[in-house]
This record gives C-alpha cells, structure tokens and sequence, in this order.
C-alpha cells in the first residue's frame, strides 16, 4: 500500500512548514531551561497571577460544567467583554459580537483563515510578530510588508501607500507593538483609519497589550476610530490582562457580518475553551478600574527598575510605554555584535536568555536590537541586571 507521497519525498507536507523553524520563543525558553538561565526571552510573568482569580478558575472547575460550552464562548464572558470595552474604551460591541478563542493567536488565525482569499494581500507592519506569516500564507493570502524605522517605528501616510497595491484588502496589525513596546500614537491610529476607509480594507488588530500601558497612556482601539466599527476585528487577550499566559483564553470582536464568518472558522479550529478559564475570566474583567492601575503601576516599576539597572551598566535602553518589554541597542552601547550573535553568548556566558529583534522580520532584519522582558521579580531582574553588566565588562 502506497500513501502516494512518501515522508521522505523533499516536497512532503506544506511548503509554509516545512522549512520552518521553532518559534524563537520556544526556542530560547528550551535553551534557558537547558543552561538555567534567567529566561527574559519569551514574554511572561513569573508570578503565579493574581489569587482570586486563579481561585474562581479552581472553584469553576470543581463545581461547574466541564463540557462544551457554547461555540462561540459562554454567555458570561462575552457580555462581561462588551461590558468591559465599554466601562475602559467607550465602545459599543454587543455580546453577540465577541467569540471567544483558545488564545489571540487561534483569533488571528481564525480571522486570516475566514477572511483572506487566494491571492488577497494583507499589509503588516514590521517589526512583526512571528506568527504572522505563516498564518497569511496558509490561509492563502500574501503579505505586502512596510519596514518601519528605530527608534521611533512611526507610520506616516505616504510609507502605507507606497506598499499598498490593488489586491491588498486587510490591514493586520499590533498595538501596543511587540517587541518595539511602543504605543501608537493619535494620529497614526487616524491616519491607519482613514487609510483602511479609504482603500475599504478590513483591519485585524492584535490588541493584546492594550491593559499593559505605562505613563498614564490610554489605549485607544482602531475599532473606535471613524468608519472603524464594521470593518473591524479587535482582538485580546487574557493572558496579557491578567499575567496567566498559559491559560490560553482569548476574544474577537466584530460586527455581525464578520463575526458570523469568523465563528465558522473558529469552530473548526479549536471549536471551544474551558469553560472554568472562561468563568474566571469573566469575573477578572469586571474589577475595577483600581484593579487594572495598580497592575500596570506594577509593570511600569519592573520596566524601570531593569531599563535603569541596564543603563547604570552602560547599556542604551529603549525604554517602552507598553508591553513587557524594553529593548538595548548594541551599537549605541558600544558593543560589536549582532542581535542573535549576542543573545547566543549572554545565554552561555552571562546566563540570561533574551530575544533577537531580528526573529521579528521575515527579511532584511533590523540586527541591532535585543528584547528584553521584565515582568518578572525585583530580585530577578537585579540578578539579570547584574549578570548582563558584568557581561559588558567583560567585553572592555
Ligand atoms: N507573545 C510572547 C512573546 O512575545 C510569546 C508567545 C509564544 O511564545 N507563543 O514573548
């Protein structure tokens, strides 16, 4: 008996896997676990998250239903999203118009599978997150990339235009940006309206950050923007809001039309999340707005208390304004090393596991930038602090 395609043929399984490597987040996790490095590669929180959350998700499970909940999430936790985009964003979604997914990552994947057609070109901005892609060219589509520039990463008008062509129908995009930590500014959010009224694309926003701001800025949704609301997918992330990233619980939001196709392919994916994660959920979205400060107080005193050690020991430090996330530049620092050589010798030499910016772009990578995460413990980052600054005197 015959397959008809042997798994030694060189042309077996799809071509956008078959070449591909791990995810750099996994990777350096692997490699941090291997060598005990302190990980401040892939984004996490090294507390065990907030306790009465995680208590309602144990009690859920114990006393509710552990079956199937609804395709589309359970009625809770999509009247508790609408309710809190509206208390924290002004907007106006419907609980009809959120579904729930096992992380932003199935939503993104779900909105790219329902929604690109052969051929169609999706615009993103790099740097980019590494999913991204792949998921466009799986779901048959191609990606039109505009490169922004450091340190500032700004958008402006004629730079979308020029990478805009005919067949470009979505706009696929991150804010707060990862790795960059910046916050897109007002007017861009404007002008990335305007453009996608202009040109009638659909915009998927990957919003997961939009709980982990700093300096008192506000996250504003593109989904808010004029002639936003019906060409809209918003998505985001529990896993961000309440620092339990292996929970994998995620929404999209969008209007009718869209939703109905996005749950069609949702539904074919994972189909649903567990139920006593989305109970929790629910119950964390409806803190007070105390609640959501004091964790970004939190975060903030972590990013400067590595973004200040950093640079005491001579390191130039992008400092972010949302995220988990600061970046050094290398150059600016005085160090002769591209990102990934870099990451590869503090990972052995000075036990710290960082990511390289360059993992961010498909070509042509930025190779100056490293990654760094510090939602992570006062005495852990002083220890990483302390590591990487011997590391730079050693290099004198
Ligand atoms: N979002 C995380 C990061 O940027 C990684 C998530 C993952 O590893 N899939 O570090």
């Amino acid at each position: 008996m015959s397959l008809g395609m042997s798994i030694r043929d060189p042309h077996f399984g799809h071509p956008v896997y078959r070449d591909m490597p791990t995810t750099i987040f996994e990777k350096m996790s692997a490699r941090a676990r291997e060598t005990g490095a302190i990980n401040l590669g892939q984004g996490y929180p090294d507390a065990q998250g907030p306790q009465d959350i995680l208590r309602a998700a144990a009690d859920a499970l114990l006393e509710r239903s552990n079956q199937y909940p609804p395709m589309a999430g359970l009625a809770e936790l999509r009247e508790a999203v609408a309710a809190h985009y509206a208390r924290h964003q002004g907007l106006d979604l419907q609980p009809a118009e959120v579904i729930v997914t096992s992380g932003a990552t199935e939503a993104i994947a779900a909105s790219l599978l329902a929604l690109v057609r052969p051929g169609d070109e999706v615009l993103v901005l790099a740097p980019l997150y590494d999913a991204y892609l792949p998921l466009i060219e799986r779901a048959g589509g191609r990606a039109r990339v505009l490169r922004l520039a450091p340190p500032e990463w700004r958008i402006s008008r004629e730079a979308l235009e020029a990478v805009r062509t005919d067949r470009t129908r979505f706009l696929l995009m991150n804010n707060p940006v990862n790795p960059t930590g910046i916050a897109l500014r007002d007017a861009e959010l404007a002008l990335l309206a305007e453009f996608c009224v202009a040109h009638d694309l659909i915009a998927i926003c990957d919003e997961v950050w939009e709980h982990v701001t700093f300096d008192g800025i506000t996250h504003r949704p593109l989904i808010g923007f004029p002639g936003m609301r019906d060409r809209t997918v918003k998505i985001g992330s529990a896993g961000k809001i309440f620092s339990v990233t292996g929970w994998k619980v995620g929404w999209m939001c969008a209007a009718p039309a869209l939703a109905a196709l996005l749950a069609r392919a949702h539904q074919f994916i994972t189909f649903t999340t567990p139920p006593n994660l989305q109970w929790a959920v629910a119950e964390g979205l409806a803190k007070p707005a105390s609640w959501f400060a004091a964790m970004r107080q939190g975060y903030q005193a972590s990013r400067d208390r590595l973004a200040d050690g950093l640079r005491a020991a001579g390191y130039v430090v992008n400092s972010s304004a949302a995220t988990w996330f600061v970046t050094i530049d290398l150059p600016a620092s005085g160090i002769a090393m591209d990102d990934v050589t870099f990451c590869d010798r503090i990972i052995d030499e000075a036990g710290v596991a960082a990511i390289p910016i360059s993992a961010f772009y498909p070509t042509n990578a930025v190779t100056h930038l490293v990654r760094l995460c510090f939602s992570k413990a006062d005495g852990v980052l002083d220890q990483a602090v302390a590591r990487l600054a011997a590391f730079r005197a050693s290099l004198a």
